[in-house]
């Protein structure tokens, strides 16, 4: 059996990037860039006030002070969205207010606080300096920089940057289509109407959900029954999709068809049966440089070995530079026992506490009980060595969502 690392390197080597597309700013939250954003213009524009209050030339109130205040005269009121009309002398002052354009003339800001209005005229109070209180033309970003690089996740303050510099349309790389289909004889889906031989498709809502965590557009094929011939059918409708997903039927059971089938459709088998709990019948193929997944039917098989292997194959073909979950270091709350042999990812609760990570089980690892893993935030990540784990060690974390605190 290979490792975990092995088969994801054996999967994310067959994966290729999606095309580029163009797509408005509004919708390109969380999407992946494609191209470097270049500025095409200064912010600011032009010199700004960082503050509401004065504009004068700074030589006119170097030794100002409550004591012994300068008087300079008003010439003008420069509100935020109008262009100063005139130029500001000796002796003279503009009223200013932030994110106005310095008046000609005008070198340093004195805050409103730090003057007091009689009339035409302003009392400065306070020294001033060169530059004092000046947003300088280009300062935040110059014309023709790189302000964003391809490959960046768009998060809010990527969406406020490219608005500041006009940008409306932005190139993301496109998301992968992803298939998904259930197999087994067992299974209705929630509308059908179901004997009492039947349990309801799952891993078919889950996947679904797990597609569109990680950037994908879930494409729902419904059940395929334990038979080559509808497994065939069925799979050939997913491989027109970028990624195929299949749950079950990659066993050793009598009706466990769906790797035969997969074959016989031309996908080139890569693996099968990985080193890990839950999750150990994990089948991979291509079709023609299209990754197809067998994935074990468990529910929280399926859910396990999509987070280690689909996810960051979707993350890969979006076009993200992060493929993996971040890992921590916590510190274990009890003991725990394990089967060498195989890496185990146990379902888990982080907490932190004084500014420490604390971890322990959420309970039973059967990999049919989904309860665990809604109890879940993180996977304890435990080794293939091994098979006591003390309470007060330190293991590694795969987090999943945000630690309680
Ligand atoms: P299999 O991998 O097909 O042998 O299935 C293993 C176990 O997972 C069996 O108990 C199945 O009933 C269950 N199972 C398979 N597919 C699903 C599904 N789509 N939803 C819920 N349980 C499933
Ligand atoms: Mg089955």
């Amino acid at each position: 059996m290979i490792s975990v690392e092995e088969a994801q390197k054996t999967i994310l080597d067959t994966i290729d990037l999606m095309a580029s597309e163009k797509v408005l700013l509004s919708k390109a939250l969380g999407r992946t860039l494609s191209g470097e954003i270049i500025s095409p213009l200064n912010h600011p524009p032009w010199n700004t006030s960082a503050m509401d209050g004065y504009a004068i030339r700074f030589s006119d109130a170097l030794t100002a002070s409550k004591a012994s205040p300068q008087t300079l005269k008003i010439i003008e009121v420069i509100p935020a969205g109008k262009l100063p009309e005139k130029t500001v002398g000796p002796g003279e002052a503009a009223k200013i207010m932030t994110g106005a354009p310095v008046p000609e003339g005008a070198d340093a800001i004195i805050k409103v606080e730090d003057t007091d209005k009689d009339g035409e005229t302003v009392l400065i109070y306070v020294p001033a300096e060169n530059g004092d209180y000046i947003r300088l033309k280009g300062e935040a970003i110059q014309e023709g920089a790189t302000v964003l690089s391809r490959g960046v996740k768009v998060r809010s303050a990527e969406i406020a940057m490219m608005a500041s510099i006009g940008k409306s349309v932005v190139p993301v790389f496109q998301q992968p289509r992803v298939a998904i289909l259930s197999t087994g004889d067992e299974l209705a889906d929630l509308d059908e109407v179901r004997g009492p031989d039947k349990i309801l498709n799952s891993n078919g809502y889950g996947l679904e959900a797990q597609v569109r965590e990680s950037g994908g557009i879930p494409i729902t094929l419904g059940i395929a029954k334990d038979s080559k011939e509808d497994l065939k059918e069925k799979i050939a409708a997913g491989l027109s999709a970028d990624f195929l997903l299949i749950s079950g039927g990659v066993s050793m059971g009598d009706y466990d068809f769906v790797i035969e089938v997969l074959e016989a459709l031309g996908v080139t088998m890569r693996l099968w049966k990985v080193a890990m709990k839950p999750g150990k019948p994990l089948a991979f193929g291509t079709l023609s440089d299209r990754p197809v997944f067998g994935l074990p039917g468990n529910p929280v098989s399926s859910m396990v070995t999509f987070e280690q292997f689909v996810r960051p194959a979707i993350l890969k073909a979006s076009g993200r530079d992060q493929l993996f979950r971040p890992l921590i270091t916590a510190t274990l709350e009890e003991d725990l026992r394990k089967r060498p042999g195989r890496r185990q990812f146990m379902r888990a609760i982080v907490s932190i506490e004084n500014g420490e990570y604390r971890v322990r089980s959420t309970g039973v690892q059967d990999s049919a009980v989904l309860m665990s893993l809604v109890k879940a935030n993180a996977f304890m990540v435990l080794s293939e060595e091994g098979d006591l784990i003390k309470s007060g060690e330190r293991i590694k974390v795969q987090m999943l969502s945000e630690p309680t605190v």
